[in-house]
């Protein structure tokens, strides 16, 4: 069948038909039950309580890991205590780095293992954690690597200083990334930490702590406790702590930032977002097609920084709309082992339930919907790339992070508009301009009250480009010098 066929019949028979290319699952070697990593060495819970790991492709169990309670995250932040004063702050800032750079290559030589472990654990396509996840991950520790023997000229003419033991808590949809984001500049600045990775993702951030002893970085330097919210609460509540790095959902992000304040604690919030993805009359649209299904469906669309509200100009919305039907028929919903998998599995059940919810509730106010005609795996947690368009920035889904493949789309007539309907949301992470004017989108992005904004792309990244939010987005920066700053002192 030539390919205009296949698209012109609609449903499953729009995608190309390729034989299964399934990742090995055989490259990692899953334990029965996996301990927390106190002090350089695998430990079970005080009280051996155990969480389940659920694979979301199949919702089989994978693994069983410890439960930390206060216990235990003391234990660690003793460790980390210890360590920081008899070893790490005392340690040159070169021979630190030489810990990251080791970090860094064991990542990539074990990149494949890691990639693996993370689809499994996650339900990302393997496409996506082995081309993205890993390799910035791995770039980051790099990165960072770099600074260790440099932070007197971060601040230029002061001196600097590290703050102590910092807690780092993260969330599901990058795990491996998010610790490298949160573990790398922490060390690099010389502090030491502990850090508690979400309950339903804690397998990669338990292997990074193997690579941790390969590397033999100095015992209690990194600390990983794996369990619930109470974990992440009594890394928060420890007086012991100076600093919370947290990644989250703005909620969360809202309490911890309370109980800092009132503790006197230093923190950086990652938080979420419901950013825009603007295309222009003027712009490349097959290339901007691209980019909005980049900007929403990537990972499931469980992206702080998805561009989860496209704004299109009123001229070329129905060509837009034709496009993108036609266009999210070809993504191929499956295994997220198989290599050409497109859009894997949700997170977790609870994640699942929550986006159909959303949807159920975003269709009944009207607007036109559409979803793919793909079919779903019969077991896992999948769920179709869908949009709708509506109107009213007042409507659900054009105010709500869904954080799931959910997309919805508003339309506008002049720049002004655009720019009005894309800051009208709480939040302010990121943004997308699609326009070949140079000057219009130097113009929208000056205008944008987003962290990051992408011009004829989206979501792309870089360890040295600073990234956050304005608003509800978070307080703070990662990545680049500007992710180094928050964890260092300055003595003027
Ligand atoms: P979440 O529910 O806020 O959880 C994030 C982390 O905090 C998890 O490890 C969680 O543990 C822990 N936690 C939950 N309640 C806590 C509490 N009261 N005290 C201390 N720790 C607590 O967020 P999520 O659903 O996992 O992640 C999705 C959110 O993250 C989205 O809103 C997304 O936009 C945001 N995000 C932001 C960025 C960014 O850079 N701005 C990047 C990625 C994700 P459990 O896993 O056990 O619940
Ligand atoms: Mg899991």
């Amino acid at each position: 069948m030539t390919r205009k066929k296949m698209i012109k019949k609609g449903s499953s028979s729009s995608t190309f038909t390729y034989a299964p290319a399934l990742e090995s699952s055989a490259l990692v070697k899953l334990k029965k039950g996996h301990q927390l990593f106190i002090n350089g060495r695998f430990v079970p819970a005080a009280d051996h309580t155990t969480m389940n790991s659920i694979n979301p492709a199949t919702g089989k169990l994978l693994t069983k890991f410890s439960v930390a309670k206060k216990r235990d995250a003391d234990k660690a932040v003793q460790a980390a205590t210890k360590a920081y004063h008899n070893v790490w702050s005392k340690m040159p800032g070169i021979e630190r780095g030489k810990y990251l750079f080791r970090i860094s290559r064991i990542l990539q030589i074990r990149a494949k293992e890691f990639a693996v472990l993370e689809s499994l654990d996650s339900g990302k396509p393997i496409k996506e954690s082995r081309d993205f996840d890993i390799p910035l991950a791995a770039a980051h520790f790099f990165y960072y690597a770099g600074w260790a023997d440099k932070l007197n000229y971060c601040v230029p003419g002061q001196q600097v200083s590290s703050l102590g033991v910092v807690g780092q808590i993260i969330p599901w949809n990058f795990p491996l990334l998010m610790a490298a984001w949160k573990i790398a500049p922490a060390l690099a600045a010389g502090n030491c930490v502990v850090l508690k990775p979400a309950e339903t993702t804690p397998l990669t951030a338990l292997l990074l702590a193997e690579v941790c002893q390969e590397a033999e970085l100095p015992p209690g330097v990194v600390n990983i406790i794996t369990g619930p919210a109470t974990t992440g609460q009594a890394l928060v509540n420890h007086p012991a702590i100076k600093k919370i790095a947290f990644t989250g959902s703005t909620e969360v992000g809202k309490l911890i930032a309370k109980t800092c304040a009132e503790q006197g604690k230093l923190v950086t919030l990652e938080l979420g977002g419901k950013s825009a993805n603007i295309v222009f009359e003027d712009a490349a649209i097959d290339q901007a097609i691209e980019g909005i299904v980049n900007g929403i469906y990537f990972n499931q669309g469980q992206v702080c920084c998805a561009g989860s509200r496209l704004l299109v100009e009123e001229s070329i919305q129905e060509t837009i709309i034709k496009k993108l039907k036609r266009r999210i028929n070809t993504l191929r919903i499956g295994d997220p082992m198989d290599k050409n998998t497109d859009i894997g599995a949700i997170n977790s059940a609870e994640q699942f339930q929550k986006i159909k919810k959303l949807v159920k509730a975003g269709k009944a106010e009207g607007g036109y919907f559409y979803e793919s005609t793909s079919p779903l795996p019969s077991v896992g947690f999948f769920h179709r790339p869908c949009f709708i368009s509506q109107q009213s920035s007042a409507n659900l889904l054009n105010r709500v992070e869904v954080f799931g493949p959910v997309l919805s789309i508003q339309s506008f007539r002049t720049p002004d508009e655009a720019i009005a309907k894309a800051n009208d949301t709480p939040y302010g992470l990121a943004a997308g301009i699609w326009s070949d004017k140079g000057s219009k989108i130097q113009h929208i992005a000056q205008a944008l009250k987003a962290g990051v904004i992408w011009a004829n792309t989206y979501n792309k990244f870089d360890p040295a480009a600073p990234f956050g939010g304005y608003k509800e987005s978070g307080i703070g920066r990662e990545g680049g010098l500007h992710g180094l700053l928050p964890y260092l002192e300055i003595k003027s």
